[in-house]
């Protein structure tokens, strides 16, 4: 022992196993058993099986390229089981190794008790389709399958008359859209009829078109937060649905990183607009616009972005956004890629500046081109373009972009903008035109999708959400997100506990409580009034003299004692989530929750001749609460008084919560397997950290505190009563069952005896296997 000891190599502070918490007392089979492998792990995190070479007590010495460990692993027959829960030895590196084993027989679907594990293959896989989905709804297949889910949802929806939820989460690229697709599929087979079906499906590609980009980690990646309800008959035939976004990321209009890109709907825009359309909104390609240009990336492997605007085309049409719309839509996504290459001349001493003017006829453009060719290139100007397109006077639209109206002591003032003032007021009414584009256009599908008054009430909700997020740097965007996500597990949490509890009552067994890990201190970190997260923000933000500094202040000073936060030095904090500790850098968090537009921008919006007022107006009416940022008139600014988006954001939340409370939920984590988007590559650390994020591991610790293992009474008789030295054959299945139990001396309290069904601890089951396999 003392050997092996020496050759343990230390567990990397990342990767702690999960069985540190004992062995449920039945280490003594070890040296009984005809074990030659087991789990190494090595200096890198990633676990190993290696082979015994010899075993001492409960540990052994086990031999690998380089270097020798002990762990345990779990009988042969478990090998690829299809629920998690069936592991007799509950530990990270079986976890791990047991998805690793069926993902690589695409197997990509694997229960974790009633949680769906998905691990998205990247790439085709011969799991779908109207063959498949009839063999899960005549229930001829039972491998999991998100097929299987939608099925479980539809039946307990029409048995119990509840409505139900799908709750899809997980990192970036890790298959949630796909999956809520998938989903989707499966419901409009069963339930379609109606054709509404065809339109539901048909939302995919424009959401995508207008709220999905290319970035870093995903070619497709959602910048939104999605839910779809999905309206039932009392036949249990689709009658309509409605669906509701979150938090769109709309910086992307005016800024992303090198290599990614805006969203889709430009460049499809762009690449695919018949010659007519193009005359009309003076449409270039996408290099020439600078929101697009500046990341340097226009294609997608793959994509044909021409192809893809029929489909939005076409799709726009199916869910009865009108032609004469649909036009309108493209000339407002052509004005903020016109407002985009506006430029600004400094005009003054004082760096004030003016918009530059001088898009010029062609004759003029030809001799610009040779006489100055480079800065004709940089500069772009669109004033006159951005003008045309939303309708409004070419002299409106430079005052709002130059001034900005004051109001000071009962005098009006104009005052000159800066450059970088400027440019902020640009880039803000560019962002504000997309956002309430979006938010208008899913309006309009929602009014085409729209349940009719016959409606039961009866629903099925697709709840397809970023997951949590921890990168090197965590910005408001990850702030609001991971919040969202406590709010989402402590659901999960409530639900999965009341899950198993209400096993063990109707099979009639003991239940002593199990504990498990609660979020609410975490959840009263932001909450809490007045000293929260998220209180402490609002007031921030509605000081004119609060900076990012001052928050972060605030912060230190009243929320020190919550033992889920930690001051850092400068501005930053640290958040203990359940998914671990993440460090939020307040710069720019008053800025981006307080989200203003200038008074000035918005009185443009409101008086042009385009479609704008209609759309803009719709959005500030959705804006109907009381609790507002921004300075107020009287201190001198301008700016429009409207909600927080934290605050916007968290009434969106708790509205949502509330309606999930009322569902059964389904959970599906979604597991993304590497990081370079490519098939048939499994990193272990990058699979063990998501696992535990999205709390698959945590079910699978809350259940290793109650009684994980099931198995009826006759299945145990019949799998090992010919281990019984008696001869019992003649017995009813519950006396075979009882006899096994004591013949194997398995303690008392290492298992109940229910109604129909034997419930073990973790780990039990293994010892009978094993004799099993020796016999
Ligand atoms: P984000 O949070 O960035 O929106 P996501 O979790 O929604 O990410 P998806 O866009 O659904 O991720 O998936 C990323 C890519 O992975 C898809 O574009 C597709 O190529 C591939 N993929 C996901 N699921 C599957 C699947 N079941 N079969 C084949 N490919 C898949
Ligand atoms: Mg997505």
């Amino acid at each position: 022992v003392e050997e092996v000891q020496d050759v343990i190599s230390p567990p990397l502070p990342s990767v702690e196993p999960l069985h540190s918490h004992g062995r449920w007392g039945d280490t003594s089979s070890y040296a009984a058993k005809k074990k030659h492998q087991s789990w190494f792990q090595l200096p890198n995190g990633n676990w190993e099986l290696g082979n015994i070479l010899s075993t001492s007590g409960a540990e052994s010495i086990v031999s690998l390229s380089d270097g020798k460990v002990c762990s345990e692993t779990n009988p042969d027959i478990l090998d690829g089981v299809d629920d998690l829960m069936q592991l007799s030895y509950l530990n990270e590196p079986s976890v791990l190794y047991n998805l690793q084993y069926r993902y690589n027989q695409n197997l990509i679907y694997t229960k974790a008790g009633p949680v769906l594990v998905a691990i998205n293959p990247f790439k085709k896989v011969p799991l779908y389709g109207n063959d498949y989905i009839e063999a899960y709804r005549r229930k001829s297949i039972d491998n999991p399958h998100v097929y299987a889910i939608t099925d479980t949802a539809i039946r307990e929806m029409i048995r119990d008359e509840v409505n139900q939820s799908i709750i899809i989460s997980g990192e970036s690229g890790a298959g949630k859209t796909e999956t809520a697709k998938i989903a989707m599929q499966y419901l409009a087979a069963l339930g379609g009829g109606s054709g509404i079906e065809y339109e539901i499906l048909k939302t995919n590609p424009i959401l995508e078109a207008f709220g999905n980009a290319k970035t870093s980690r995903n070619d497709n990646s959602s910048r939104f937060g999605k839910l779809i309800e999905i309206h039932f008959s009392e036949t249990g035939k689709i009658s309509g649905a409605r669906i509701q976004t979150f938090l769109l990321e709309k910086s992307r209009v005016v800024q992303c990183a090198e290599g990614e890109r805006s969203y889709h709907i430009f460049y499809q825009l762009c690449a695919g607009a018949p010659r007519a359309l193009r005359d009309k909104l003076n449409l270039k390609s996408a290099n020439e616009y600078n929101y697009l240009r500046q990341s340097n990336c226009f294609q997608i492997d793959g994509v044909d972005d021409g192809d893809q605007f029929h489909v939005v085309m076409e799709a726009l049409d199916i869910v009865h956004v009108s032609k004469e719309n649909r036009e309108s839509v493209f000339a407002m996504l052509a004005a903020v890629l016109w407002l985009g290459n506006v430029s600004f001349n400094v005009v003054d001493n004082e760096n004030h500046v003016e918009p530059v003017e001088d898009e010029c006829n062609n004759l003029a453009k030809a001799f610009l081109v040779v006489m100055y060719p480079l800065p004709y290139i940089f500069r772009k100007p669109g004033l006159i373009s951005t003008a045309k397109l939303i309708g409004c006077d070419i002299v409106d639209l430079k005052l709002a972009l130059s001034t900005r109206k004051m109001r000071v002591r009962n005098d009006n003032i104009v005052q000159k903008l800066t450059l970088s003032q400027a440019i902020d007021a640009r880039d803000a009414l560019a962002k504000s035109i997309y956002a309430c584009l979006f938010d208008w256009l899913v309006e309009q599908i929602n009014k085409s999708l729209a349940v009719g008054k016959r409606r039961t009430g009866r629903s099925i909700s697709i709840l397809d959400i970023y997951g949590f997020e921890s990168f090197d740097r965590n910005s408001f965007e990850q702030f609001c997100i991971n919040y969202a996500n406590e709010r989402l597990q402590q659901h999960f949490n409530r639900h999965l506990f009341k899950l198993e509890q209400e096993e063990y009552i109707q099979d009639g067994i003991d239940w002593t409580k199990v504990d498990f890990e609660d979020n609410q201190d975490c959840l009263n970190l932001f909450e809490k009034k007045p000293l929260g997260l998220l209180s402490l923000l609002d007031e921030e933000s509605t000081f004119p003299n609060g900076t990012d500094l001052t928050f972060a202040n605030k912060l230190k000073q009243h929320l020190n004692s919550n033992s889920s936060f930690r001051g850092e030095k400068d501005k930053a904090f640290t958040v203990g989530h359940y998914a671990g500790e993440v460090t939020y850098d307040t710069t720019g968090f008053l800025e981006k929750n307080r989200d203003l537009l200038h008074l000035d921008s918005i009185e443009l919006l409101s008086s042009c001749t385009c479609h704008l007022p209609k759309i803009f107006a719709f959005n500030m009416l959705a804006q109907s609460e009381k609790t507002v940022v921004g300075p107020s008139h009287k201190s001198g600014g301008a700016d429009s008084q409207k909600l927080s988006v934290a605050t916007k954001f968290k009434s969106q939340l708790f509205q949502l919560m509330q309606r999930l409370e009322n569902t059964t939920p389904h959970f599906i984590r979604c597991i993304k397997p590497n990081s370079f988007q490519s098939p048939g590559i499994y990193e272990q650390g990058l699979v063990l950290q998501q696992l535990r994020c999205c709390g698959v591991l945590e079910v699978v610790r809350i259940s290793r505190s109650g009684f994980p293992t099931r198995m009826s009474h006759q299945k145990f008789a019949r799998r090992y009563g010919f281990l019984l030295l008696d001869n019992l054959a003649s017995q009813d299945p519950l006396s075979v069952s009882v006899a096994i139990l004591h013949q194997f001396d398995i303690l008392p309290e290492m298992y109940q005896v229910g109604y129909t069904k034997l419930f073990f601890r973790t780990g039990q089951i293994g010892v009978l296997e094993d004799t099993r396999n020796r016999t």
